[in-house]
């Protein structure tokens, strides 16, 4: 098997966890037969829905494959000293809300986030040709010669969430169901 299909879509990374909505995180191992095992801990309960995997390699989070098989064993139990924390941004488990889309919705959604990016958070920051250059971009150097100022550094965090966001959708829904255009609702 070349690589495991829980394996995080983002980095590659197997060292994995359950992360679910009424705790943290629920212990958890790729096999390499592509199943998953799936531990207790102290806090873990029962849950219903797909289930949701965090990557301790660049802490995101995906939706486990539909196809992985899950099993279960209850001497399974690790501490996660790098787990984050309830009040912490990179918390995945807490809010999760789980949206039927179409691919092409995604696609859109995530072509609204590149539209926000250049139209209404980098009024800032230097562009060119259509596009926002950070300091950290490829050629961003060429566009920035000072240090960015505080109003600048908030607007360059914006732009980052935004992008990350867009990467995600697009990574998910590559990963689902491949590529696709975006979704124009069906008229009357
Ligand atoms: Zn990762």
């Amino acid at each position: 098997m070349d690589k495991h299909p829980a394996a995080c879509p983002f980095c590659g990374g197997t060292d994995v966890n359950v992360a679910q909505p009424d705790y943290l995180l629920r212990p958890a191992r790729l096999n390499d037969d592509g199943s998953i095992t799936i531990g207790e801990n102290d806090d873990a309960s029962d849950f219903r829905g797909l289930t949701l995997l965090h990557c301790h390699g660049c802490c995101s989070s995906y939706a486990q494959p539909a196809s992985v098989v899950e099993r279960f064993d209850d001497t399974l139990n690790v501490e996660y000293p790098d787990e984050p924390k309830r009040d912490d941004p990179a918390y995945v488990g807490a809010d999760v809300v789980w949206l039927p889309l179409r691919a092409g919705q995604v696609t859109r959604l995530a072509e609204a986030l590149d539209t926000q990016e250049y139209w209404d958070l980098a009024d800032l920051l230097p562009k060119n040709n259509g596009h926002v250059y950070l300091p950290d971009d490829e050629y961003g150097d060429r566009y920035w010669n000072d240090d960015p100022t505080d109003a600048q550094r908030e607007a360059i965090e914006e732009v980052e969430t935004a992008r990350a966001l867009a990467v995600f959708l697009r990574v998910e829904r590559d990963r689902q169901v491949g590529d696709h255009p975006p979704y124009t609702f069906p008229k009357d």
